[in-house]
């Protein structure tokens, strides 16, 4: 860390989607001094793990706050690609296909009949596909499917080349961005942040923003409590296959798993959820099921070349909704964090969010859901 580096209008912790996506927000909103603080590489962890699927519809069974953030980000994105291809030259790969939904089960047909009753009512675009319909779109789909949802809204992008424009974007931005960093602890004077303890030494700063994913509830502050957010690593285990030609052009679910093609020919396959601390391993059992769920949606998988496999740990809080906004027991530090399945989704709104309470002192109302004031507080040694 260079001598200029020793104090900041604003320092984020951690280098993932998240943090990248705040600190552009921030530059973007003429805030100079941005220094956003990252131990390893930036996009080490879960944001480079992720299927980068933005499938707000897909995953919901109601409408409630937590929904319309998703889905909100998720509009936000065409502009967001347009915006960083104009800064960086970067393409991000945003999709326009859609996402097929499909039934193998009397069970998963119940379950999708309700998601789209309730989506219906609700006026969202939704489409109900026969079998023989959804194997128009994608033949290679298994044929003891029984009926399927389309939901043309939800998509991916590429959640690789999204962390390299973010970098991108940051750097012409004259965000500095510090790797191998490690952001020990906050400094905290009479409630308020006076800057981060780090692996090189103090940085002052006059706002702290908490993005450190997974490792959010291990930053303290020394005689300070800070919110008892007790975010955990829940572990996703990830295939990726090669099959020529292509196999599918439709982010493709089912109730066990799903497939995402990526334009190079990759065909990603997800995922695990499981509690295994900070344990970041492929296993022999996650391989077992995610191959099952597959090969379920595309048996034909099985004669192509399985050539990747990884890991990650996405952030999840107690009550599992993420934790955005400022802290109101002590001035200047704000949460961005417990993004858990959809920190990808949520990356484009949580930068605007968090930049809005920074610059403009302004955080929605009728987001206090989301707030970290929402826990209890807690001594982190
Ligand atoms: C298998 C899998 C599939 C997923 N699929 C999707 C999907 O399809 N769509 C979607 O929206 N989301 C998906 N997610 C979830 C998504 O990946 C996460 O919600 C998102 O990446 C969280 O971003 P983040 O920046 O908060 O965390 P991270 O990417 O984990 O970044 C946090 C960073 O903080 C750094 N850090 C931690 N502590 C410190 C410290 N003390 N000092 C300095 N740096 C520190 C870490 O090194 C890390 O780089 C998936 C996750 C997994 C694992």
């Amino acid at each position: 860390m260079n001598q200029n580096n020793q104090t900041a209008d604003v320092a984020i912790i951690g280098g993932g989607v998240i943090g990248l996506a705040v600190a552009r927000a921030l530059a973007l909103r003429g805030v100079r001094r941005v220094l956003l603080i990252e131990r390893d590489s930036l996009g080490a962890e879960s944001s480079s793990a992720a299927a980068g699927m933005l499938a707000p519809q897909a995953e919901a069974n109601r409408a409630h706050e937590f929904f319309h953030l998703t889905c909100q980000s998720r509009d936000l994105y065409p502009g967001y690609a347009a915006a960083l291809l104009a800064e960086t030259g970067i393409d991000i790969q945003l999709e326009a296909t859609g996402t097929l939904y499909l039934a193998f089960t009397e069970h998963d047909e119940d379950e999708l009949e309700k998601r789209y009753q309730w989506q219906k009512e609700a006026g969202l675009p939704i489409e109900k596909l026969t079998a023989a319909e959804v194997r128009r779109l994608e033949p290679s789909i298994n044929e003891e499917v029984r009926a399927a949802l389309k939901f043309p809204l939800d998509t991916q992008v590429e959640n690789r080349r999204l962390l390299t424009a973010l970098t991108a974007a940051n750097e012409r931005l004259g965000v500095d961005l510090e790797t191998g960093t490690t952001v020990t602890s906050l400094r905290i004077e009479r409630n308020r942040v006076t800057g981060i303890e780090t692996s090189r030494g103090f940085v002052a700063a006059d706002a702290v923003v908490i993005a450190a994913g997974a490792w959010s509830s291990q930053l303290g502050a020394a005689d300070k409590a800070l919110p008892d957010l007790r975010i955990k690593p829940v572990r996703g285990q990830m295939l990726c296959f090669e099959p020529t030609p292509p196999l599918a052009r439709h982010v493709i679910y089912s109730q066990r798993g799903y497939l995402v093609p990526r334009r190079d020919g990759r065909l990603l396959a997800g995922s695990t959820t499981e509690h295994a601390g900070f344990e970041k391993q492929v296993t022999a059992a996650g391989v077992y099921s995610i191959l099952s769920a597959a090969l379920e949606i595309s048996p034909q998988i099985a004669s192509h070349p399985l050539t990747d496999s990884w890991a990650g740990l996405r952030p999840r809080a107690a009550d599992t909704l993420p934790v955005l906004g400022p802290c109101a027991e002590i001035g200047g530090v704000y949460y961005a964090t417990g993004h858990y399945r959809n920190g990808i989704l949520l990356a484009p709104i949580t930068g605007e969010l968090i930049a809005g309470a920074i610059v403009d002192k302004v955080f929605p109302a009728k987001l206090e859901i989301f707030s970290p004031d929402r826990f209890g507080l807690v001594a982190v040694s």
